[in-house]
């Protein structure tokens, strides 16, 4: 099993695109990078399906598929994974020090984090006890337990629009429950969406509890222009409203917006020199598969180019 050298060069946190972008271009300059991926190697794409907007896959990707190339990618130039849960990263002096759920530690002289977002879940009563068991926030993962099944879907953007669509595959009837009347989603996916004849439209309305206790039998509607409530007969609970960013480690080291991304100024840099930040942890407005590899080569090159002028 590979370990950590007590000085590392180049530490990346996260191995989805940014993570893994960084770490092709960490190794092509012989940089030696050492990746980290916790609980979810591959990032978000690992969790959808059929990736249709990054460049060069003219037929579309699966995006555990993209995932798996780009990490072999790395591989070939030297990059080498641990997988290990970071539980303290401390950037007040150079080199940073990592320690890992095992208690061991090492230090690095430049740090990329590319540790993402995690999905967001409504926060309601029950919600977090029936992972599993009927409440998910991943289609991809859970969508074949519910073959012809009744089943909703929560939220009005491009993930709900594309888990939706994608259930439509197993589930029987899928019911679209978004707050307001009109769909955040991309057009072609509202299209997609609206013509599907299994999907169906629940406008203006919100989760007010989830019913059943060792599994969900159904849900209780609110209507947020009647106020009136109503019961939906599903099995299955898809909550698909958006994310946070994985940020908490690095609080109080680096400056943050008010949701939790990290502010990163000309490219990747940070406030800490040496420290840089790329793809979904730093990005709430593209959030897209591409950029996120865009700033995890940009992290890469701004290492890169501090290591230099370190060593002069
Ligand atoms: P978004 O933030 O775009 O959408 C979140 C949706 O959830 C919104 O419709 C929002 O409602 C709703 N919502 C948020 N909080 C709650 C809540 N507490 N209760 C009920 N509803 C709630 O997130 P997405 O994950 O959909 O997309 C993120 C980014 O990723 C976007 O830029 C998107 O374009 C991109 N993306 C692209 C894909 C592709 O190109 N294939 C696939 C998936 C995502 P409201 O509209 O009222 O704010």
């Amino acid at each position: 099993m590979i370990k950590p050298e007590s000085l590392e060069t180049v530490t990346i946190l996260g191995s989805g695109p940014a993570g893994l972008t960084a770490a092709i271009y960490a190794a092509r300059a012989d940089l030696k990078p050492l990746l980290i991926h916790g609980g979810q190697p591959g990032g978000q794409l690992t969790t959808t399906t059929e990736v249709e907007n990054f460049p060069g896959f003219e037929k579309g990707v699966m995006g555990p598929e993209l995932m798996d190339a780009c990490t072999k990618q790395a591989e070939r130039f030297g990059t080498r994974f641990i997988q290990a849960t970071v539980t303290k990263v401390d950037l007040t002096k150079r080199p940073f020090r990592i320690t890992l759920d095992n208690g061991t530690s090492f230090e690095t002289k430049t740090l990329i984090a590319a540790t993402g977002a995690s999905a967001k879940y409504l926060g309601i009563p029950k919600e977090q006890s029936l992972i599993g068991k009927g409440v998910s926030a991943c289609a991809t993962c859970d969508g074949f337990f519910f073959r012809n099944q009744d089943i909703a879907v929560i939220g009005g953007g491009d993930t709900a629009a594309e888990e939706a669509t994608f259930l439509t595959k197993f589930a029987k009837t899928v019911y679209l429950i978004h707050r307001r009347d009109e769909l955040r989603a991309s057009k072609a996916m509202q299209n997609r969406v609206l013509n599907n004849p299994k999907i169906k439209m629940v406008w203006d309305s919100a989760v007010e509890e989830i019913l059943g206790d060792g599994e969900v039998v159904g849900l209780k509607i609110k209507n947020l222009k009647t106020n009136e409530f109503t019961k939906l007969d599903v099995t299955g609970m898809f909550v698909a409203i958006g994310h946070k960013p994985n940020s908490d480690l690095f609080k109080g080291s680096v400056d943050m917006d008010e949701l939790g991304y990290i502010i990163t100024h000309d490219g990747t840099k940070t406030k800490v020199p040496g420290f840089y930040a790329c793809g979904d942890l730093q990005d709430h407005i593209y959030r897209q598969a591409v950029t996120a590899a865009g700033t995890g080569c940009m992290s890469a090159l701004d290492a890169e180019r501090f290591l230099q002028s370190e060593e002069g």
